[in-house]
């Protein structure tokens, strides 16, 4: 039987009548742009992380962008940041003239390795920016408590991590600003590109407000320049017919985590995803292997039809576009390792149980 990797389809399948009627309210209201419904996201993802303020925008990777440009970064400036994650992660830092600089991860969560992060600080660091990978927070007090030795600032990269709780608190409650990405393939997923930054303090907020839209406040008076990134209407009215599905979506991706790993606990050769003890909630964005010799797994997989992918296969330290930078293969050898090691499978709440018994079975079989 084969097992997509994902299927969107089938979320629409039940949430068609609700999601049909949201977007023609919308076509009807014609607020496409920062229409009330990205008012009430707002409010509702902002209380979801237990902050006062959220503000839409484009996407994730812009979400990153104004924040940091919020954080003050720019040219001369360095931020730190994990080797192992999602392109856009490095890819904002560098667009706003900035250095990045990388740390290596701990193996077990694939996260930032706060351990690591004090002896790259400089005095040309501005902020960290941990990124709470494959739905699990980094470790958020060490990294808070560096932040605060040295007088940086924290971006969280949340994009794959939203409800997710370390020590009890949400995912981009604790540093300066938290973003998050509703690209359609996120625990909370649009039906286009979309993103949100949540912060605490209201001069932040009312920054990152004015970037989104072009730096004008009043509309048409710039003190700064900023950026067209506002969320449009129609996501926010689909999102919000999600919202009220993530909690119950995410335990249904934790139900099925919990079930791959005790249907690997017999084989040899694979390492599942470590729940560390300060995770309160792992929502799961990805369910992310380790397997030695993971050319004959995909090879087999294909084989079968079963969905996988690599998240990621170059890490950082490797990426052609930051050459420049001087780093060579080996700097981060958590980092190099997973990326060499890594698949990821099929998990979303409508997988059936059926279909993760015979991936279950397939990996079994496979690495006999
Ligand atoms: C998805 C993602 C982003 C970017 O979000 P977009 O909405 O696709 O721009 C940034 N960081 C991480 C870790 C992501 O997974």
């Amino acid at each position: 039987m084969p097992v997509p990797l994902l299927d969107l389809s089938r979320q629409y399948a039940y949430l068609k009548p609700e999601l049909d009627e949201a977007v023609i309210k919308v076509l009807t209201h014609g607020g496409f742009i920062l229409g009330p419904e990205v008012t009430q996201l707002e409010k509702q993802v902002a209380e979801l992380c237990e902050v006062p303020y959220a503000n839409g925008v484009a996407s994730g990777t812009d979400a990153l962008l104004l924040a940091l440009r919020a954080c003050g970064v720019g040219p001369g400036d360095e931020v730190i940041t994990t080797d192992f994650s999602f392109f856009a992660t490095a890819g904002v830092i560098v667009r706003l003239g900035a250095t990045p600089v990388f740390v290596d991860i701990e193996p077990e969560s694939f996260n930032i390795d706060p351990e690591k992060i004090e002896a790259a600080i400089t005095d040309k660091t501005k902020a960290i920016v941990p990124v709470h990978l494959f739905g699990q927070v980094a470790d958020m007090d060490p990294i808070m408590a560096l932040a605060q030795k040295h007088n940086l600032k924290v971006v969280e990269d949340a994009a794959q991590a939203i409800s997710s709780r370390y020590k009890g608190r949400p995912a981009g409650s604790f540093g300066d600003f938290g973003c998050f990405s509703f690209y359609p393939t996120k625990n909370l997923g649009a039906g286009g590109d979309g993103g949100m930054i949540v912060c605490r303090d209201q001069d932040d907020y009312e920054l990152v407000r004015i970037f989104r839209n072009h730096g004008a406040k009043p509309k048409y008076y710039h003190k700064i320049v900023g950026y067209n990134s506002r969320l449009a209407t129609v996501q926010a009215a689909m999102l919000l017919v999600k919202m009220k599905h993530l909690q119950a979506w995410s335990e249904k991706r934790g139900e099925h985590a919990a079930a791959y790993t005790e249907g690997f606990a017999g084989v040899s050769g694979i390492t599942t995803p470590v729940v560390k003890d300060y995770t309160t909630f792992h929502i799961y964005n990805q369910y992310t292997v380790r397997v030695a010799d993971r050319d004959a797994l995909k090879a087999e997989l294909q084989k079968r039809k079963i969905g996988f992918e690599i998240y990621y296969p170059v890490p950082f330290q490797q990426q052609e576009c930051f050459a420049n930078l001087g780093y060579k293969l080996g700097d981060f050898p958590n980092s190099a390792k997973a990326a060499a090691e890594v698949i990821a499978l099929p998990i979303y709440p409508e997988l059936t149980v059926e279909e993760r018994d015979e991936v279950i079975a397939a990996v079994n079989e496979i690495l006999a």
